[in-house]
């Protein structure tokens, strides 16, 4: 099913627009309310994830510096703002690895360094 059919929004619907509709269409298919209902909620659920990753995907990565990285054992380490954390080793540096995804969330770091 589409998602934005299933939102009830427009193809040019802004974040705060989706989170909206899809605040919105919970509370509209809640199972408490709608007895029979997890599958549409399910649906929304996956509606949202779907929308939501097109339009924050072409966000372009941070730029963290390897001096604000610590080492330990050849692995570097950064906090993410969530409770993970981006991690790049030298193996992957001489790969030439600069993008860099957080451990639990979807957020993505570019990691500045140069080869010595
Ligand atoms: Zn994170």
């Amino acid at each position: 099913m589409d998602p934005y059919l299933l939102l009830n929004i427009k193809r040019d619907a802004t974040l705060p627009e989706i989170k909206a509709a899809y605040h919105r269409a919970l509370r509209e298919h809640h199972p408490d309310k709608v007895a029979g209902s997890t599958a549409d909620l399910a649906a929304i659920q996956h509606a949202y994830r779907v929308l939501t990753k097109e339009t924050t995907s072409p966000r372009p990565a941070q730029v963290v510096s390897l001096d604000e990285f610590e080492e330990t054992n050849d692995v570097f380490t950064h906090p993410c703002r969530c409770s993970g954390s981006y991690s790049i080793t030298e193996a992957d540096m001489e790969a030439g690895t600069h993008l860099v995804s957080c451990s639990t969330c979807s957020e993505v770091i570019w990691v500045g360094y140069q080869l010595i």
